[in-house]
C-alpha cells in the first residue's frame, strides 16, 4: 500500500525559518520543494523521515534575477519558469533547453531547479548545462554560506555535498564570455517523458579571431554516478581550429572517459556510442554558434 509514514510537517515562510529548523532537526528531516522526487520516494518507502520541511512556499527562494555579473536563479524556481523565460533564452539557452526536456509539463510546473540537482540522480537533466555554464551553487546554513561549483555538488548516485543542516539557496551563473556558446543535447529511448540515456552540455569559447578555441568544457550526464567534465576534449582542442579530423577525435576522447552502466534504459555499449555521437555533434554546434556570437 502506498501510504506515507508518519511525519511532522513544517511550513516555514522565510529562509531564516528554514535555516533555524535545519539547525534544530536537519538530521531528522527531509526538505520538500516540488515533491516530484521526494513524495515518490516516501510513497515507495525508499526513504523515511520524522519531519518534512516544505520550502516550496518560501518566496525569497524562488525567482530569476539578472545582475551585472550574470544571473541568479533561486533554488525553488520552477523548471517551467526556466523553460518559459524569454530572458534566459539568449545567454543561457542550454539550461532553458534542458529544462524543457525534463519530464512532462505537469512535472515541470511542480519540479524545481534546486530539487533536480539536490536529488542527485545520475540522469538529472540540469546538472550538465549548469556545469557547462560555469554555474556556482550557493549553500546556506545557520553556520554560514559556502559556494561550490555545480560540477562539484554531486558526489555520486543520490549523494551530494550538503550537510544535514544545509540547504541549497540559489544558483549563480556568470554572463557568457565573448565569442562563446553553450549547447545541450540528450538521447533517450523515446520522445516522451523518458529519463535520458545520455545527456551532455558543451561550452566553447573562441579567441578574438573567432576561429581558435580558447576553452572548451564538455560535461556528460548519465554515464557515471556523477556528471563527468571531460579533460581529454580540452587537451585536444584548445589552441586549435575545429576540423573534421578533430571532431572525430573528440568523439573518441569523450567515449574513453565515459563510464556508463547497462540498465533498463540502455546498455553500456549503446551509451558509449551515444556519448561519441553527442560529443561530435554538440561540440561542432557550440563552435559554430561561438563563431557567430
Ligand atoms: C513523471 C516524472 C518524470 C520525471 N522526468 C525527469 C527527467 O526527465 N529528468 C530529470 O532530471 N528529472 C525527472 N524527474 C525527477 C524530478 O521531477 C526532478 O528531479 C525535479 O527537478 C525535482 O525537483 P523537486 O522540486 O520536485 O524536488 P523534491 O522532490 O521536492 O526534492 C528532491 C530532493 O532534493 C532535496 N531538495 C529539494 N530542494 C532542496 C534545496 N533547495 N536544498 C537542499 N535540498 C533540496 C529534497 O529534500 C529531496 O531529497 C521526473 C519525475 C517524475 C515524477
Amino acid at each position: 500500500m502506498n501510504i506515507l509514514s508518519n511525519f511532522q510537517y513544517h511550513a516555514p515562510k522565510t529562509k531564516a525559518e528554514v535555516l533555524e529548523l535545519l539547525a534544530d532537526i536537519g538530521d531528522r528531516s527531509k526538505m520538500l520543494a516540488g515533491g516530484t522526487d521526494l513524495i515518490i520516494m516516501l510513497k515507495e518507502k525508499m526513504i523515511e523521515t520524522e519531519n518534512i520541511i516544505n520550502i516550496g512556499d518560501v518566496e525569497e527562494l524562488a525567482g530569476i534575477k539578472f545582475t551585472d555579473e550574470g544571473v541568479e536563479i533561486g533554488a525553488c524556481t520552477k523548471i517551467a519558469d526556466i523553460e518559459n523565460s524569454t530572458e534566459l533564452v539568449k545567454d543561457y539557452n542550454a539550461l532553458v533547453h534542458a529544462a524543457g526536456e525534463l519530464g512532462s509539463y505537469q512535472v515541470r510546473t511542480m519540479a524545481t531547479l534546486g530539487g533536480n540537482i539536490s536529488h542527485s540522480s545520475p540522469a538529472g537533466e540540469t546538472p550538465t548545462p549548469l556545469a557547462a555554464l560555469n554555474a556556482s551553487v550557493v549553500i546556506e546554513s545557520k553556520r554560514g554560506t559556502r559556494v561550490v561549483k555545480a560540477e562539484d555538488f554531486i558526489l555520486g548516485n543520490r549523494k551530494n555535498v550538503l550537510e544535514k543542516d544545509e540547504m541549497l539557496t540559489k544558483f549563480v551563473i556568470p554572463a557568457p564570455a565573448a565569442n562563446s556558446a553553450t549547447v545541450y543535447g540528450y538521447i533517450g529511448l523515446r520522445n516522451a517523458m523518458e529519463i535520458d540515456a545520455v545527456n551532455m552540455a558543451v561550452n566553447v569559447e573562441l579567441e578574438a579571431d573567432k576561429k581558435t578555441v580558447k576553452s572548451v568544457k564538455l560535461v556528460m550526464g548519465s554515464v557515471s554516478p556523477k556528471p563527468i567534465v571531460s579533460e581529454a576534449v580540452p587537451a585536444l582542442l584548445v589552441g586549435k581550429e575545429l576540423n573534421e579530423d578533430l571532431v572525430e577525435k573528440i568523439g573518441e576522447a569523450a567515449m574513453s572517459e565515459a563510464k556508463p552502466i547497462s540498465d533498463i534504459r540502455a546498455s553500456a555499449e549503446y551509451r558509449k556510442d551515444v556519448v561519441g555521437a553527442l560529443a561530435r555533434r554538440l561540440t561542432k554546434e557550440a563552435y559554430e554558434l561561438a563563431m557567430e556570437a
